[in-house]
């Protein structure tokens, strides 16, 4: 979707957009790998001099793999945009401004990014802001219980036929492991605070 600067007005413009856009249908396909997904874009565009602002929201559904049982379920997003954009001139002057590209964004913070030429792609906008604000693990439920580790059996839809004694035993190692670790921190700070009175006792 390409958005001419010199076509924003100064008042700025609305953008509305859902899935069966092509546009954005192409940049969620792109960003989320999936094409039964549903989206409903609201943006708004400004223009300050050269600089474009790009600001709203887009609420997603879609259909991600649960990162703890693997399974696929629906997950509802909302998400917000917000990017400012600085036009990128050619030869000397964008020579200095790349030289001093750093500071920029240093100064500007990582929202702040560029456009070429004298146009700009909103649908390379929508899918790099929609990939930085998607979170990025997904999980079916919250307490999702997972895969077990020795059958892999998705023990969201009950028990699996593995001996409890050996689900027991990992964590009765895991237990002891805490312990030990718990303890020789303790050690450690009893000699500190030993250190610390033989320090006072001296004075
Ligand atoms: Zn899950
Ligand atoms: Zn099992």
């Amino acid at each position: 979707m390409e958005i001419f600067v010199e076509d924003i007005p100064e008042e700025g413009m609305d953008v509305e957009a859902t899935e069966k856009d092509v546009w954005l249908g192409a940049v969620l396909r792109n960003s989320l790998g999936e094409t039964d997904c549903r989206a409903k874009l609201s943006l708004h565009m400004t223009r300050v001099e050269g600089n474009v602002g790009v600001d709203g929201d887009v609420e997603l559904i879609s259909h991600p793999a649960c990162d703890r049982c693997l399974a696929p379920f629906e997950e509802s997003e909302s998400l917000h945009i917000h990017e400012v954009l600085a036009p990128l001139y050619e030869s000397k002057r964008q020579q200095r401004l790349e030289e001093n590209l750093e500071i920029e964004l240093v100064a500007e913070d990582m929202e702040f990014s560029f456009y070429e030429g004298d146009s700009i792609d909103l649908g390379e906008v929508v899918r790099e802001q929609i990939t930085l604000a998607r979170p990025m693990k997904h999980l079916c439920k919250e307490g999702c219980k997972g895969l077990c580790q020795r059958c892999g059996k998705n023990l969201n839809e009950g028990p699996c036929g593995c001996p409890p004694q050996e689900h027991k035993s990992s964590f009765g190692a895991l237990k002891s492991f805490q312990v030990k670790g718990k303890k020789a921190k303790a050690k450690k700070q009893a000699s500190n605070e030993k250190g610390a009175c033989r320090g006072s006792s001296k004075k």
